[in-house]
């Protein structure tokens, strides 16, 4: 939010970069029976976002941090099935049940049961405002039917924001990440670490190591990335969707560069003013 100063000047809100805003997903995580208490407001061009890349170079970090600056909602796949995994064996559907065994095993889970998780919970990209898909789409099969859900009520992307990082650097990423069993925030080991042991800053949850981020997953995750991920950068890319970012550095100085190329990109669109809700300055934490 832009507020004014008392001589008139535009006086720019600013807050930190690692600062987590979050939000309701119970419609997403829970499905269409759950109702979000807040949703995002209403704006003229909302930004409607996917971001791609390899397992382990930050998307879901990045997904967190850009939700509230742009004032979105913050979609992810993964979480909807960690979400599901957590319910009692009895709530599961036998499709869910088998879902979760293609995850722990590091697997993509088949593009069936994807779509119609994700078609279930279709109001959250339709109706929400604005969105950030964090690890959907992840097939060419997946990114058609999105693409073909969107064209039907006329919706649009913004942008396809790609980040890019080394293969060594990917393994230590994703080998030291510890997710809150709880509000579900991310840590590092090293790079992220929380303030005291093994417990979440925001909710003080507990730490834990994902399944499929030890080792053996992880092998195996990067090869199904290979094959059927990748191939989704040259389609945005024909598209004219894609917005590669080098992601290396903290998840500060991420966002603030994929900040600086989506307000590029909505100044290049004319259409800049309405989509922020929060702006950012450029210290690097
Ligand atoms: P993520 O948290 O996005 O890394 O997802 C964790 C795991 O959930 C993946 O390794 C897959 O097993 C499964 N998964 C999440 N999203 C998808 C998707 N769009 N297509 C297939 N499998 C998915």
């Amino acid at each position: 939010m832009t507020t004014v100063t008392a001589n008139g000047t535009p006086r720019r809100k600013f807050i930190g970069m690692n600062v987590i805003i979050k939000k309701d997903r119970s419609a997403w995580l829970q499905g269409p029976s759950a109702k979000c208490s807040a949703v995002p407001g209403e704006h003229k061009h909302p930004w409607r976002l996917i971001l791609l890349g390899a397992p382990g170079v930050g998307k879901g970090t990045q997904a967190e941090l850009l939700t509230g600056r742009l004032d979105v909602c913050h979609l992810s796949t993964g979480d909807v099935f960690r979400a599901a995994g957590e319910r009692l064996d009895r709530d599961q559907s036998p499709a869910m049940k088998e879902a979760l065994e293609y995850m722990r095993r590091g697997e993509l889970v088949p593009d069936s049961t994807v779509w119609e998780m994700v078609r279930e919970r279709s109001s959250c990209i339709l109706d929400c405002g604005g969105f950030i898909l964090d690890g959907f789409p992840r097939t060419l099969g997946q990114a058609e039917s999105l693409k073909e859900l969107m064209e039907q009520e006329k919706l649009s992307l913004s942008a396809v924001v790609n980040y890019e990082l080394p293969l060594d650097e990917i393994v230590r990423r994703l080998s030291g990440r510890r997710t809150c069993g709880k509000c579900k925030s991310v840590f590092h080991v090293t790079e992220r670490r929380p303030k005291a042991e093994a417990v979440c800053d925001h909710c003080g949850g507990r730490l834990y190591q994902r399944e499929d981020d030890r080792p053996e997953a992880i092998t195996v995750r990067l090869e199904a990335y290979e094959r059927s991920t990748a191939p989704l950068i040259q389609f945005y890319k024909d598209l004219g969707l894609l917005l590669p970012i080098v992601a290396t550095g903290s998840p500060g100085e991420i966002v603030a560069q994929t900040m600086d190329k989506l307000d590029e990109l909505a100044a290049q669109r004319g259409d800049g003013d309405d989509r922020r809700t929060t702006l950012h300055l450029a210290p690097k934490l």
